[in-house]
């Protein structure tokens, strides 16, 4: 099966062959005009779900997955990072590197919510849809799945817990922004740990003033007040289930004073290692870096995607002595068309961005632990859940 967006490569190969004679500028001009027109129409709204193409390798089987989202993290917000951080940043440890193609099932241009939700189940959906497919039908989570099989399982997050990319690991609904109908979901998720925001929207709800926070309780989970001070230190307690809030509302930007991502990402994992035999899956995300583009922000962003990288340290530090764990990380999308323009140096950048919204561009994927291997190439962002499911052995 060919994918529309081969068809123009092939194109340009044949032409190139057969007609080196003709003309150049008539040439061009047939060529864009098949180029565009072909493009436009095949790839604007794909009607199918892509095949799935998992290669027939079998690598190792990691026993613990940790999956890490820079939320709007485009390669252009990767390399800003490395250039104004001396050159280097920690997922350049990773051993094996990919790209996948972000678009949802209606729109080129994905968002937070599709773009998760293609990680989380395995198929395109519609912009704004979490946990289930374009026709609204709801499909079991990769999250769901390994707590099922006995593994422990948690997400952390620098946005509120019942935000687009967290929430499509758990939830199942049409609306990304409908708190009050997500949180029900959260309640019945029987996830280990969480950690992030929003407590308000579990503790004073729109709809009435029940407050959840004891049904989260009732649920099992010991639940910790937020705070805005971050400690230098976290030792989650010896408990079943933990919801640890770190803001009423949504948790402070990094530059103002939010310090917990990579102390979360250390306790969360030294956790979860403990709180089973089967292996954990923890999601990690950092969720601002999507923000600093929206807001046309290069200072926001870079600071964003430099305290996401301290916690793929932490990630990766702990796979390297385990050598059990499988570190995986990627982005939903690209946010804000980022550009490094020239005239400046290393650590003294001149930036700009096209856009205050999402973009379509190919997003880059690292891998490091038993199984990298399997995320090299170029495929769908839905095959990252097929991979996953494949190395998990979740059926
Ligand atoms: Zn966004």
């Amino acid at each position: 099966m060919a994918l529309s967006n081969h068809y123009p490569a092939r194109g340009i190969h044949s032409f190139n062959k057969t007609y080196m004679s003709i003309p150049y500028t008539i040439l061009s001009f047939i060529l864009f005009s098949c180029h565009t027109t072909r493009f436009a129409s095949e790839i604007e709204a794909p009607k199918h779900q892509p095949v799935k193409t998992v290669t027939n390798i079998n690598p190792p089987k990691p026993k613990n997955v940790i999956f890490m989202i820079g939320d709007g993290m485009g390669l252009t917000q990767i390399t800003a990072g490395m250039y104004m951080n001396g050159n280097h940043l920690e997922m350049e440890r990773c051993t094996s590197i990919g790209l996948h193609k972000s678009y949802s099932a209606n729109e080129l241009v994905t968002e937070s919510a599709a773009g998760a939700t293609a990680f989380s189940i395995g198929m395109k959906t519609k912009n704004g849809y979490l946990g289930l497919d374009s026709a609204g039908v709801s499909h079991t989570t990769i999250m769901e799945d390994a707590s099922k099989n006995g593994s422990a399982t948690g997400i952390i997050v620098t946005c509120s817990i019942e935000h687009a990319t967290p929430a499509a690991f758990y939830a199942h609904q049409k609306e990304r922004d409908h708190f009050d109908d997500i949180i029900p979901d959260l309640l019945n998720s029987n996830l280990n740990l969480f950690i992030g925001g929003g407590k308000k929207y579990v503790d004073r709800k729109t709809k009435d003033t029940l407050s959840l926070v004891n049904q989260l309780k009732n649920k099992g989970y010991l639940v910790n007040d937020y705070h805005e001070n971050d400690k230098t230190t976290w030792i989650i307690p010896d408990v079943k289930k933990v919801c640890y809030f770190t803001a009423d509302g949504e948790p402070l930007p990094y530059s103002k004073g939010r310090t917990y991502l990579p102390i979360a990402t250390k306790a969360g994992i030294d956790y979860l290692n403990k709180a089973s035999d089967h292996g954990f899956f923890l999601m990690i995300e950092g969720s601002q870096i999507d923000w600093g583009g929206h807001a046309n922000d290069a200072d926001y962003l870079i600071a964003e995607v430099l305290d996401f990288d301290r916690a793929v340290k932490e990630a990766l530090d702990f796979a390297e002595k385990d050598k059990n764990t499988l570190v995986l990380i990627t982005a939903d999308h690209e946010t804000g068309g980022f550009a490094i323009n020239s005239g400046k140096k290393f650590g003294d950048l001149s930036t700009s961005f096209t856009t205050k919204k999402h973009t379509a561009a190919l997003i880059p994927v690292y891998a490091y632990g038993p199984g990298a291997e399997l995320f090299s190439g170029i495929y769908e962002n839905t095959e990252i859940y097929v991979k996953l499911k494949k190395l998990m052995d979740l059926k």
